[in-house]
């Protein structure tokens, strides 16, 4: 068996061409949708994600700012920011790139973000709000999964999911959302026993754990839906190059569907920051949100 490959890039697509038509009605009601991102200090790989969402943003009709400081920044000062931008009506989403220097408390920073402005998800608020199943921003990533599951499978109650991970970025909301849609969840992690046989119950795997090739085949079962998160940078030659947590080859040649890296969830996360963005301004402005 040959699984069908899932194609985020294409699908990403549709999403921010679905963003840009709610953001025209949103302006249309006479609000431009707004995005902040907050960068502190030099990461090549947080400028390059930075540089993006600006120009997906834009391309997306919505107004966006980059507010750069430097990597010696004081914990006050992005606190400052962040409070400004909490105060300021043309801004709906903020979002602080992640990592921050060693001296920056990341937590204390994301949690002075308004959570109805917080379009990371990662606010305690909305971390709270999504388990116990209220309105909330949903982290980014998982979102996307999320999108590319109901999109490949339909309908997901009743279904054998397995989530590889239990990050709070990832693993952990990715769990609540596939919860929220009935499936029956297994969140598992570096401790938990015969992995290979937890992971073959699943009709859906989503692979979140930062090792190169981790998943192979032998542990699919046939047939099963592969959404592999992981971007982990190995030597290839001179340069490095991109894998997921799953051995494509081996794991494409049993399952149903699999996402690629790249191409595979990467480029939805972005989308859904533009997604979540557009929610946020509507629900400020009291709009119909977008499905
Ligand atoms: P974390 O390092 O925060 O979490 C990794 C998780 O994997 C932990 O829960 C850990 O378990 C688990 N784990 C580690 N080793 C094993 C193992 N041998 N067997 C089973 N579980 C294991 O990573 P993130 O959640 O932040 O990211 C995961 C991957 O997703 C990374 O490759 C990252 O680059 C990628 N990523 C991709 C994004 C995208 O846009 N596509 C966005 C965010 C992340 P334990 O808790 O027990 O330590």
């Amino acid at each position: 068996m040959t699984a069908t490959i899932i194609d985020g890039k294409a699908f990403a697509a549709t999403i921010r061409a679905r963003v840009a038509e709610e953001v025209a009605r949103v302006k249309a009601a006479g609000v431009t949708p707004g995005l902040a991102v907050v960068l502190v200090g030099e990461d090549p790989a947080s400028a390059v994600y930075v540089r993006n969402k600006g120009r997906q943003t834009l391309e997306a009709g919505m107004h966006s700012e980059e507010h750069r400081l430097d990597a010696t920044a004081s914990e006050a000062e992005v606190l400052d920011i962040v409070a400004r931008l909490n105060a300021d009506p043309a801004i709906h989403g903020i979002l602080v790139q992640l990592p921050l220097p060693d001296h920056i408390d990341a937590g204390l920073v994301i949690d002075a973000i308004d959570p109805d402005k917080d379009v990371d998800g990662f606010h305690i608020s909305n971390v709270g709000r999504l388990a116990t199943g209220q309105k909330a921003l949903v982290p980014c990533t998982p979102l996307g999964c999320l999108m590319m599951l109901r999109d490949h499978l339909g309908d997901l109650s009743g279904r054998e999911a397995v989530v590889i991970g239990r990050s709070n970025i990832v693993g952990k909301p990715m769990a609540q959302l596939l919860l929220r849609d009935s499936a029956t969840v297994t969140i598992a992690h570096s401790r938990t026993a015969d992995l290979p046989a937890v992971v073959r119950r699943a009709d859906i795997v989503v692979a979140a754990v930062g090792r190169p090739k981790m998943v192979t085949g032998d542990w699919i079962k046939p047939g099963a839906t592969v959404i592999d998160v992981g971007i982990n940078r190995v030597p290839n030659g001179e340069k490095n190059r991109l894998v997921g947590d799953c051995d494509f080859e081996s794991c494409a040649a049993v399952a149903g569907a699999i996402t690629p890296v790249p191409g595979g969830v990467g480029p939805m996360t972005i989308a859904c920051l533009l997604a979540n963005t557009v929610t946020a301004c509507c629900r400020a402005h009291g709009l119909p949100e977008p499905e």
